[in-house]
Parts: structure tokens; C-alpha cells; sequence
């Protein structure tokens, strides 16, 4: 994991993950209306993790299945950071998962 710096900046895949970030994909494309989130740890085996995570940069990387599956533009994708927060956090599914354990 990178080293969380001062002024903290958060540009890379890597200090997003050390912060525990997420970043949620929406279909933007009439007719696909789909969202999923970003598998930021598989993107990072792929880009590393010094890559700058801009929306210009995701696009690159990051489509629309079902709108190229069924010949729609599946690039019209927009993106959305969200912080480690409910409904997001493992920590919260874990917790929820425990709570139905008992
Ligand atoms: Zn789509």
C-alpha cells in the first residue's frame, strides 16, 4: 500500500484502496441504465497501482457489457467515488453477515 501523504491527495487506484474507497460505474447509454461497482483490486492488477484514476483514464478500461453485447455505445460510462461508508463498507456486510449468525 502507498503511503498516505499531507495535503492528501487521492488520484491514485493505490490510496484509494489504502483509504478503502470504492468507485461505482453507471451506464449512461438510453437503454442500459446498469450500475456495478469497480473491482478496484482486479483494475490494479491490471494498471498497477500508481495509476491515476480519473474518469477519462477508467473509460479506458472500464465498458458496458450488456450495452456491447447488444450493440449499443458502451463507453457512455460515468463514475462515482464513494468512501467507506454504509451500504459500501465491508466492515457493515460483515457486521450484517455476523448479526444473521446468531
Ligand atoms: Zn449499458
Amino acid at each position: 500500500m502507498p503511503e498516505i501523504m499531507y495535503p492528501l491527495v487521492i488520484d491514485t487506484l493505490g490510496i484509494h484502496l489504502a483509504l478503502g474507497y470504492g468507485i461505482h460505474a453507471y451506464c449512461e447509454t438510453q437503454g442500459g441504465r446498469r450500475n456495478a461497482r469497480v473491482n478496484l483490486v482486479r483494475l490494479g492488477r491490471r494498471v498497477g497501482r500508481d495509476y491515476e484514476l480519473s474518469s477519462e483514464n477508467l473509460q479506458k478500461h472500464l465498458a458496458c457489457a450488456a450495452c456491447r453485447w447488444a450493440g449499443r455505445d458502451a463507453n457512455n460510462v460515468s463514475f462515482r467515488l464513494h468512501g467507506c461508508t454504509l451500504p459500501y463498507s465491508d466492515v457493515a456486510s460483515r457486521a450484517s453477515f455476523l448479526a444473521g449468525q446468531r
